[in-house]
């Protein structure tokens, strides 16, 4: 883009590099949050939309970034993290869609489509977790382990109505067959929890259905705000997030585990759980070899409990700026 200046009589053309504006959605079950951005802290204008059927909230969300593309230009890329399950492999044929969900006429939808067809720019699209994991990683607590390389692993895990985890393995995020499900592990029964059968549709008492806020107002009959802070529900809580932990370094060895989500703001729960981490350690992972109580291995969110449209924004700049796949070429 350039611009004619008149000076002295004489004609210049002076080039003029416009700033990237990024389009971001974090979609959730009960709204959508829509935002033009040129980065993650300089958010130009934002939108909560009322999740309803997947047509009228897509037409919304489309109507939303066509008036701001007015305003601020074209988009230079969309970054959407949603719930899920989805696809997120870049090449299948259903890349982009919402897959497999309980949530009610979401099943099967193509949600990134309408905005790549209609803008015709690159849309990174992933699980809301993945995007609050790299999120993290570039700005938030994973400053502390990014170092400048790329080559660093973390964790996210984020515990509310659902309880998710997503993983930057090397400076990526992970994927595979589709996308990490950590919620979904089977965690050890606590001392004297046998009864409580678990809320998760699919599985029942995994790792979500013992622990996530649902869980934990089926159990104690009231909500997690509710709860005393010293509530031996926190003590049950911390066991079966401290089994995750221990699940994902097992598997992962990450550098850092970042917990985050609307249960983790309970005060002194991140302490609860650090501590019977470090007993379910038993000694053998690094962490423990190198800090009796944690502190600097499972942290807070460096952004906030809820990531907001950081997540979505990562996802944007990534897919206008695709990270090289390491040990290949570029040919
Ligand atoms: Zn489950």
């Amino acid at each position: 883009m350039g611009r004619i200046e008149y000076r002295t009589g004489l004609v210049h053309i002076v080039s003029v590099t416009r700033r990237n504006v990024y389009a971001a959605i974090e979609a959730g079950g009960t709204k959508f949050l829509c935002g033009i951005a040129h980065s993650h802290d300089e958010i130009l204008d934002s939108t909560r939309i009322a999740t309803g059927t997947a047509d009228d909230t897509i037409r919304q969300c489309l109507e939303f970034f066509r008036n701001k593309a007015k305003q601020y230009g074209s988009p230079t890329s969309f970054g959407i993290g949603s719930f899920g399950a989805l696809d997120p492999s870049a090449g299948s044929p259903r890349f982009g869609w919402i897959t497999e969900t309980p949530k009610a006429g979401w099943r099967y939808t193509d949600l990134a489509g309408p905005f790549a067809r209609e803008f015709g720019v690159p849309v990174g699209f992933d699980t809301d977790v993945n995007a609050a994991a790299l999120a993290e990683y570039r700005w938030g607590a994973g400053q502390s382990i990014v170092g400048g390389t790329n080559e660093s692993t973390l964790v996210y895990l984020t515990v509310g109505t659902g309880i998710g985890g997503g993983a930057v393995v090397d400076g990526r995020l992970l994927h595979g067959l589709v996308h990490p499900e950590m919620g979904h592990l089977k965690p050890p029964r606590a001392p004297g929890d046998h009864e409580f059968s678990g809320v998760c549709a699919y599985h029942g008492d995994c790792l979500e259905g013992l622990a996530c806020g649902p869980a934990i107002t089926e159990r104690w009959g009231v909500s997690a705000e509710e709860l005393d802070a010293d509530h031996e529900a926190w003590v049950r809580e911390s066991f079966y997030l401290a089994h995750a932990v221990v699940s994902v370094t097992a598997l992962l060895s990450p550098h850092l585990v970042v917990l985050g989500g609307g249960v983790m703001g309970v005060r002194g729960l991140i302490d609860k759980v650090r501590h019977a981490a470090h007993t379910a350690m038993g000694g053998y992972f690094p962490p423990t070899w190198e800090s009796s109580n944690l502190n600097d291995y499972i942290v807070k969110p460096g952004l906030g409990e809820t990531p907001g449209l950081s997540g979505a924004i990562a996802l944007a700049i990534e897919a206008a700026n695709p990270t090289p796949s390491r040990g290949k070429s570029s040919l």
